[in-house]
């Protein structure tokens, strides 16, 4: 795309004029067109001056999601490979199956800048306004179906370590899947297996997270924050996603290692609530016990007075019988 080989050329000298006559000589194209690729590039979030005389230079990279600029922080070697990203989507998950469907590679990611109908765990709705990061990756790793609910508990480590990297933040991961900060909801992660068709398993790791808006734009019974909340100021959502990614990857290939004893001990050094009082719910019943930690496949192991019990993810939800802590 010549925009991008615009974009390539100016960053090589970011900060430096680069003239409209060697950009149109080095690619091959008028200088008209290039001017009008400029202004693309401008209404894209690109801060490029131009000046007659110099040309043209590249002063800063839009902080927004940008296929260009996400591609430039990537470190990691499969994930992120091919990059869908959307304006709006129903949900990305939704799209990152149907792209499964159709033969989509391990790494696939999908991301849009809004979802309209985003999707939480047991079909509960996902708020996403514009600025947060909604992504899913497809995800065709050599592991079993049986592992599947792994991936999710890897996924939730990967993303408090980019938070921790990047901005220092200790984010605590609430059983199963759910990011908080002071007992307030940041991200939530949804893993969705998709059919047999062919003989490798296919998961759809979904994550959002609550990044460059205010809390005013979620509805205001949540108990939810968002990044811009807690730091004062907007993130580079390019940054962020490659950090995830790379993370994740990391922790996919220790699973494939089967070094799942290492997750089950990340996964608890990040947990709230380990060795406290909770309540489990499941339908309308009600669990009260300690909250002892996970089995290898993630089930909550709760200690009550008739003895251990093991919960799996899929049918309860997580209470603190102290509600100030989540
Ligand atoms: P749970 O915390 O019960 O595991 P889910 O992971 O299924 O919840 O997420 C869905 C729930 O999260 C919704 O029912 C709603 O209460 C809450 N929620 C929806 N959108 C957001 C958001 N953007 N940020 C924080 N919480 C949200």
């Amino acid at each position: 795309m010549v925009r991008h080989d615009i974009l390539h050329l100016l960053s090589e000298h970011a900060g430096e004029y680069v003239s409209g006559e060697r950009i149109s000589q080095q690619l091959n194209v008028t200088r008209a067109a290039i001017w009008k690729q400029i202004k693309v590039l401008q209404g894209e979030g690109f801060e490029i001056e131009g000046q007659t005389r110099n040309g043209y230079r590249l002063l800063k990279c839009p902080i927004s999601l940008n296929e260009w600029v996400l591609k430039q922080s990537l470190n990691t070697t499969s994930l992120g490979c091919t990059i869908y990203l959307e304006d709006e989507l129903t949900s990305t998950n939704d799209r990152a199956k149907e792209l499964a469907r159709q033969g989509g590679v391990h790494g696939l990611t999908v991301l849009a800048k809004h979802q309209s109908s985003g999707q939480g765990r047991l079909q509960r709705q996902w708020e996403s306004p514009r600025g947060g990061l909604w992504m899913s990756v497809v995800l065709r790793p050599n592991l079993s179906l049986a592992d599947a609910s792994k991936i999710t508990l890897a996924a939730s480590v990967a993303i408090v370590d980019a938070l921790w990297e990047l901005f220092r933040l200790r984010i605590g991961i609430k059983w199963p899947n759910d990011l908080v900060i002071k007992g307030q909801k940041l991200a939530g992660i949804l893993g969705e297996v998709v059919g047999e068709w062919n003989t490798v398993q296919t998961l759809i790791l979904g994550m959002g997270i609550n990044v460059n808006f205010t809390r005013e734009q979620l509805s205001a019974p949540l108990n939810a924050t968002t990044l811009y909340e807690i730091l004062g100021y907007e993130v580079d959502l390019n940054d962020l996603t490659a950090s995830i990614l790379m993370h994740l990857e990391t922790e996919l290939m220790s699973l494939e290692r089967k070094a799942f004893e290492e997750l089950r001990l990340s996964w608890s050094e990040r947990a709230v609530g380990l060795g406290e009082e909770v309540k489990i719910l499941r339908g309308e019943q009600v669990f009260q016990g300690i909250f002892k930690g996970i089995s290898i496949d993630g089930a909550l192991l709760l200690e009550m007075k008739e003895g251990e019990q093991s919960f799996s993810a899929g049918e309860v939800q997580l209470r603190s019988t102290m509600s100030k802590y989540f």
